[in-house]
């Protein structure tokens, strides 16, 4: 099985941006990133109610964004709950997504509607939700890492031989 994020070395991978995998496919490249929110197994990681909400906002975000909506092909939490996972149309690194994704982090950080799309028969388990811990959770992301993101949250440690 080949499976590139395992090859990854998630004892000394921090939080950032980075590049997950990327795939060709007829009219060109999907690029899959990897939003990491929490240093695996370091960090406490998120509820599952937290990731449920992220989920529901920043789907919302890139979807309902003029320039973004038509790029957007999936937003996900990652199973470990340490960060997300976002596949847009287009060969492109990190730097190519830092701003949009740290103004997805803003809306989400400063959100203070109803979470949309949070309604029994659009949602698979609606009531778990948790804007309030979202909003803090997007804050510090924001603070501690979106605003100054350098090479090592943007490059993958490898694991040794
Ligand atoms: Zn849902």
């Amino acid at each position: 099985m080949d499976v590139t994020s395992f090859g990854i070395d998630h004892d000394t991978l921090l939080r950032g941006i980075y590049v997950s995998r990327k795939d060709t496919v007829e009219n060109g490249v999907l690029t899959t990133f990897d939003i990491r929110m929490k240093e695996p197994n370091r960090e406490m990681v998120m509820d599952t109610s937290v990731m449920h909400t992220i989920e529901h906002l920043m789907a919302t975000f890139f979807r309902s964004h003029p320039l973004w909506a038509e790029k957007t092909i999936y937003v996900g939490p990652m199973g470990c709950r340490t960060g997300m996972y976002v596949i847009f149309k287009g060969d492109l690194e990190s730097k190519d997504i830092a701003e949009i994704m740290k103004a997805c982090y803003e809306y989400m950080a400063n959100f203070n509607e109803e979470i949309p799309a949070a309604k029994s028969e659009m949602c698979g388990n609606y009531l778990d939700h948790n804007l309030a811990i979202t909003k803090i959770e997007c804050k510090k992301y924001v603070d501690e890492v979106l605003d100054c993101l350098n090479e090592a949250n943007m490059t993958y440690p490898r694991q040794q031989g």
